[in-house]
């Protein structure tokens, strides 16, 4: 193997998403202004392109947010994935997410924002809801549900295909990427990294950027920044000592389903999302194994070895510690539970008369993954030191690919871009950290 060269304009520290999409994308935007080309860009991984959660991540592409400065970021993304659905595996199915009454004026605010941001949507409500969801889905129990939000432009993606294409697309613009060399620390002074440290060698740079997943947190404190804030919220709150980082264990898996999961019309399922906080599930046995639904569910296409779906539910909260190696599949600790599967298939089969009894049919495999989370649990994307610059999506982001689009524009440009505004670290000093939202979920 060559040795890493001594230095490089742009080091990108992560092959996942955020990394390959951000490299990608800066190549393209420094060739298009004549400033540059891939070849000022290094992309480093410690161990090859989608070790990381975007390499295991279920691969929902959904704009179902309620926080509104969301809605603009996944217009970006779909363009990026509809720029080459073949090779980034993506499937424009659709989203569809129900709920109760109590969630109509939640929805009405999000297709509302969604309509500003470009991205279509249809809201049903009452009869309308339920009549639409036995039209897609004649076996499904509406009873409970009274509102409907219909994504046109979310869907799914292959996440293997998705990393193989990403990859692809930054060799072919000229991006230098290297796997299997670690990054252990950063040679700082007066607030700039003057040098990535490799386990094979330092690599002086003008600008760092940082796309590390659950490995985040790690290289904040590389980067001697605190582990603890001072949370301003909107209405004038203040939350001391906040933890910078928290991790999540999520829960997903795939449930066999012999004849082919489709709609009434023969086509594949829009991504399925259901919340319903006042429904309890009950398992087999009408033991209460939740005191509320909340699941989604889509093909499970890539990810199967024989017809079936692929889903999940609420993640758990672990706290700000975790071991992150090894990491998913490969971790003992952080498998999801027994108890999820029973969760997930009584849930499938409240819901919808053919996944009634699927418990046998779940599939026993490992499915662990964590992610590290931010405060109010939505992305960071700033300068954390002058030169370094920061995506840490809060788990969110296997969809994100649209952020590596726009931070390589603020980068080729230098001047700031108005969608990233929001995800600005200050905003947690500045009273803009995000507040609550109606859900169960971290992610709504
Ligand atoms: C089980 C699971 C299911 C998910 N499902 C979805 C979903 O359906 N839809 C969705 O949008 N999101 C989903 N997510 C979230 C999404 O996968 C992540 O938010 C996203 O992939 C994070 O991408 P990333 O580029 O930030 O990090 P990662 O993909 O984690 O990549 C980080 C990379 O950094 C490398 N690295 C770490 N340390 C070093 C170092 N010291 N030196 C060099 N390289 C290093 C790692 O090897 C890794 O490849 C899911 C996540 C999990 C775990």
């Amino acid at each position: 193997m060559s040795s890493l060269p001594a230095a490089s304009t742009y080091v990108v520290v992560g092959a996942g998403v955020h990394g390959l999409s951000t490299a990608w994308h800066l190549a393209m935007a420094l060739a298009a202004r004549g400033t540059g080309s891939g070849s000022d860009i290094l992309l480093l991984d410690k161990a090859e392109p989608g070790a990381g959660a975007t390499g295991i991540a279920c691969g929902c592409v959904r704009n179902f947010y309620m926080t509104s400065a969301l809605h603009p970021i996944l217009r970006h993304s779909v363009d990026v994935w509809m720029s080459d659905p073949v090779n980034f595996g993506f499937q424009q199915v659709g989203y569809v997410s129900a709920g109760e009454a109590n969630q109509i004026s939640d929805y009405e605010a999000i297709q509302a924002s969604q309509q500003a941001a470009g991205y279509r949507s249809d809201l049903y409500t009452g009869a309308d809801a339920r009549r639409f969801l036995a039209e897609l889905w004649p076996d499904f129990k509406t009873t409970g549900v009274d509102v409907v939000l219909h994504e046109l432009p979310s869907g799914y993606a292959g996440t293997r295909q998705m990393v193989w294409g990403l990859t692809q697309k930054c060799r072919q613009h000229g991006v230098t990427i290297r796997s299997g060399v670690e990054v252990t620390g950063y040679d700082l002074a007066n607030g700039r990294v003057r040098q990535v440290l490799t386990d094979q060698g330092a690599i002086a740079c003008d600008a760092v950027i940082l796309g590390l997943g659950a490995w985040t947190p790690k290289h904040w404190a590389l980067l001697d920044l605190p582990s603890t804030l001072r949370l301003v919220y909107p209405d004038g709150t203040v939350v001391e000592d906040a933890d910078m980082w928290t991790y999540w264990r999520l829960r997903e898996g795939e449930v066999y389903h012999d004849a082919p999961y489709r709609t009434a019309a023969d086509r594949d399922p829009p991504v399925l999302h259901v919340e319903l906080m006042g429904a309890p599930v009950l398992g087999p046995d009408g033991r209460e194994l939740e005191d509320h639904l909340y699941v989604y569910w889509k093909n499970g296409a890539e990810r199967m070895d024989r017809p079936g779906v692929q889903g999940g539910v609420i993640p758990v909260r672990i706290g700000p510690d975790a071991e992150v190696d090894p990491y998913g599949h490969a971790s003992e600790r952080y498998q999801a539970e027994p108890g999820f599967a029973d969760l997930l298939t009584a849930s499938m089969g409240q819901l919808m008369g053919r996944f009634e009894g699927c418990r046998p049919q779940f599939r026993e495999r490992p499915n662990g993954g964590i992610c590290a989370f931010t405060p109010d649990n939505l992305p960071v994307c700033d300068w954390i030191r002058d030169n370094v610059y920061l995506i840490a999506d809060s788990g969110h982001g296997f969809k994100m690919t649209g952020i590596g689009k726009l931070v390589a524009e603020h980068l080729a440009t230098g001047r700031p871009v108005a969608e990233l505004q929001p995800f600005a670290f200050s905003r947690y000093a500045d009273g803009r950290t995000f507040g609550a939202h109606n859900s169960n979920c971290p992610w709504v």
